[in-house]
């Protein structure tokens, strides 16, 4: 199967019926490069960039952050890049940056809401970005957005470093600015962000743990960790369709975009974008070319109006895909 595998190395994404699909690779450091293009992958789809941080003994630099950036941007070679400003709090921790203590780290001072907070270290971040714009194709994504307001102001300031850099004859390359969904808020009014980013990522990992009020890392509730649930999947079809009424792409990055399960029905949903660990990207292409459209839009609008569970869906898709 490995080697059947490896001969889509540099085919692309195509299904049965010859739609395409952009198969993308999650990364954390400009290191995993070398497996994102040994795998075939068309695009990062999510570089996780809090481990610049975490591994550094002090904040970073704007210069530490271009090197990083510009390395995966440029090595890439004009295929695209998502990166994700940094997604500190939760459970990740910076020694040199103390966050307060919390009752629920997971819903308090994390990713964006300190971004926001802290605009020194987010202006810093945005800057090595956009000078990192120059080299390839970048979009820029902001995690954990809950409002309107947040992506707002997200953005002014990052238009506003844009605007300094500029005037200040550094050369800015063209970028897209686009937001995570995984917080249950933006999910439910995608249809009015929609009309104000170039994209959407959905962060399932987030996602379902927001709206099934269960810790992503306690074993004890780890039964509610429902990708297939309809609840779920009713988000993400909403999701792809606000999207696509504003003309815009929505992909995926969570852990769900690389599952054999589940990827069948986000074709048939229409999802443009899979972002999966490098390792996952050849089992995908070539489970997809075995999918054809039609029937998988068939299947996904079975999983969303007619089952009643997560079981059910499983169900669904083994007996309907081979
Ligand atoms: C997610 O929440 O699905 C996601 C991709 O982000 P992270 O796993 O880094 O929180
Ligand atoms: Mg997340």
């Amino acid at each position: 199967q490995k080697a059947e595998w490896a001969k889509l190395r540099n085919e692309a994404t195509v299904t049965a019926d010859g739609k395409h699909f952009e198969l993308a690779a999650n990364i954390g450091t400009p290191k995993d490069l070398t497996g994102v293009l040994d795998n075939g992958a068309e695009a990062i789809g999510l570089y996780r960039t809090e481990f610049l941080y975490m591994d550094s003994a002090e904040l970073p630099t704007e210069d530490d952050q271009f090197e990083a950036y510009k390395a995966v941007i440029e090595g890439m070679n004009g295929k695209p890049v998502v990166v994700r400003t940094m997604d500190i709090g939760g459970d990740k921790h910076l020694p040199y940056l103390p966050l307060p203590e919390e009752m629920n780290p997971f819903l308090g001072y994390r990713a964006i809401r300190i971004s926001l907070d802290r605009q020194d270290i987010f202006r810093t971040q945005l800057r090595a970005l956009l000078r990192a714009s120059a080299f390839g194709h970048l979009r820029i994504m902001f995690p954990m957005i809950a409002t309107l307001q947040e992506f707002r102001q997200a953005k002014a300031i990052l238009l506003e470093e844009e605007e300094k850099l500029v005037a200040a004859g550094v050369k800015v390359g063209k970028f897209e600015v686009g937001i995570m969904i995984e917080i249950p808020a933006a999910a439910v009014l995608a249809d009015q962000f929609a009309k104000e980013v170039d994209f959407f990522s959905i962060g399932t990992n987030d996602l379902i743990q927001y709206s099934m009020a269960a810790d992503r890392g306690n074993e004890h509730v780890s039964y509610l960790y429902q990708p297939y649930n309809p609840s779920i999947l009713r988000l993400v079809k909403h999701v792809i369709e606000s999207a696509h009424k504003e003309g815009k792409w929505a992909g995926m990055c969570g852990e769900a975009a690389g599952d054999p399960i589940m990827v069948p029905l986000l074709v048939g949903l229409g999802l443009d974008e899979f972002s999966m660990s490098a390792t996952s990207v050849l089992k995908v292409r070539s489970l997809m070319k075995r999918l054809d459209t039609k029937e998988m839009a068939k299947l996904a609008e079975k999983a969303v109006t007619e089952s009643l569970t997560n079981d059910d869906n499983i169900k669904l898709v083994k007996d309907n895909v081979k």
